[in-house]
């Protein structure tokens, strides 16, 4: 999707049709915003105890931070407007970061041409064909013909398949398991654009944050949907979407939340998808079959508060047999909150993985054996809090062909439009993609 917020009309009266929106994510706090300002009757309906979905935020041994790990990157042109939007541009702060790469037993840093040029992991001819590749993502405008073939096809071609068992492989693969050879080329050269474009030069990497995390823009959205005389509803899951079938085409004429059956003229999915199949019977058969052939993947991200810095930097990406953890995140690198040191360790796999149901304390466990191999004169006594939270459907594998696996975000179903973070296609997953479409879900919605 590009970046500009989908324009709809005015009109604070609130005449408009009741519009049932199910979840209070950035997505669906975004969809009911525009809705409201449209007129429309919102009502958003959030399982949790909290919104913010992905990107909800928990308090954390006396520090208030998101559950997973969130930065912005200079082409969140949507975030920006929406922060500009609601006057909190001065929220949004930039830091000069670092990153580094854990490779075979040490820890080099990364991100640059000169560590690239010192990387031992590398040929010169390896490091030329890297640095041309990212070249090239960047200048991609177009990622159509890229939606054809898989990432791994693209980046053997460019660099050699020896360079992508060195940059790639491990990463792919602690993240993707069995679907580690089935990404878009258009999906990975997205995000390495994404990142690419974020540079304060070509020597130094720039990242941004929102001060006091995505929640100082989420509350903002939410207080002024309820402004606008707009509702959200915590605890509320929806359990059914309920379809008038007697008016010659079946209809949507509420929901079931919480055992209770509510009257709505329209709903608004934001949920995951394969969420949304089994509450809504008569979801057109094409449509059903295209969520079904989608696949997720799970993640199970383990937060730690340490007593000092770990590294100097924001992202290590890691590639060593020793350790199953794509990378770690020491957030406090990007966004010094309190004075506390922040670490994140994601463990991404499909629900399907023999680890996936393992107990949050087996994953810090093996975080924190990761970090002594990493740091042997590390001592895990300097951890003074850890959690974990799990995500079902935290990341959609978009596989070659996927623009044409999407189901439609109106759907055939009259009067139902739904969308996820899949909709994003051909970028990656973030806030400000979910406002995007948020935003494009709501025109849909009041144009119906
Ligand atoms: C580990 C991790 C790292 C990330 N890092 C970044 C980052 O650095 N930068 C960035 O911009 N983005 C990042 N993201 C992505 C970002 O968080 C998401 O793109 C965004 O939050 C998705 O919002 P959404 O509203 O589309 O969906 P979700 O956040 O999934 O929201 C869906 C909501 O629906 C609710 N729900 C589900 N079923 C029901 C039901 N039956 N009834 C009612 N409610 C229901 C859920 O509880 C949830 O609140 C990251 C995500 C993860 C998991």
């Amino acid at each position: 999707m590009n970046s500009q917020n989908a324009q709809l009309p005015m009109n604070h009266s609130r005449t408009g049709p009741a519009v049932a929106v199910i979840g209070a994510g950035p997505m669906g706090l975004a969809a009911a915003y525009r809705l409201a300002q449209a007129g429309a009757d919102v009502t958003v309906l959030e399982r949790d105890d909290r919104i913010g979905g992905m990107s909800a935020h928990l308090d954390f041994a006396g520090t208030r931070i998101e559950r997973y790990y969130h930065f912005v990157c200079a082409p969140d042109q949507t975030t920006i407007d929406w922060l500009r939007e609601f006057g909190l541009h001065d929220r949004l702060r930039w830091t000069d970061t670092h990153m580094g790469f854990y490779f075979n037993g040490r820890l080099y840093d990364w991100g640059g041409p000169l560590a690239l040029l010192r990387f031992p992991g590398l040929s010169l001819v390896q490091k030329v064909r890297y640095a041309a590749h990212v070249l090239r993502a960047k200048s991609i405008s177009d990622w159509k013909p890229y939606d054809r073939f898989s990432s791994t096809e693209w980046l053997q071609r460019w660099i050699g398949p020896a360079a992508y068992e060195v940059m790639w492989k491990r990463l792919f693969h602690y993240k993707f398991y069995e679907h580690q050879d089935s990404l878009s080329a258009a999906w990975l050269g997205t995000r390495i654009k994404r990142v690419a474009l974020s540079r304060k030069s070509l020597a130094q990497e720039r990242l941004g944050y929102i001060e006091g995390g995505s929640e100082t823009l989420l509350d903002a959205v939410a207080a002024r949907l309820q402004a606008l005389g707009g509702r959200i509803e915590l605890g509320a899951a929806v359990e059914q979407v309920l379809v008038d079938e007697g008016a010659g085409r079946p209809q949507v004429r509420g929901v079931r939340v919480n055992g209770h059956e509510r009257a709505f003229d329209r709903v608004v999915s934001t949920i995951p998808l394969p969420y949304l199949v089994p509450l809504v019977p008569q979801l057109p058969e094409d449509e059903r079959a295209k969520v079904a052939a989608i696949r997720n993947v799970g993640v199970v991200c383990v937060l730690l508060k340490l007593a000092r810095p770990f590294t100097r930097n924001f992202w290590m990406n890691i590639n060593d047999e020793r350790i199953q953890i794509p990378g770690l995140i020491e957030y406090s690198n990007l966004n010094p909150l309190d004075g506390s040191t922040i670490l994140y360790a994601p463990f991404y796999m499909p629900q399907t993985h023999p680890k996936y149901g393992r107990e949050p304390q087996a994953f810090i466990d093996e975080t924190l054996a990761a970090m002594r191999l990493m740091r042997p004169d590390w001592n895990p006594a300097e951890v003074l809090a850890a959690t974990a939270s799990r995500y079902q459907y935290a990341q959609t594998v978009c596989a070659p062909g996927f623009h044409d696996a999407l189901p439609p975000m109106k759907s055939g179903l009259h009067g139902l439009f739904l969308a996820d973070t899949s909709h994003y296609y051909p970028e990656d997953r973030s806030i400000s993609e979910s406002l995007h479409v948020g935003s494009a879900l709501a025109a849909l919605a009041v144009a119906a």
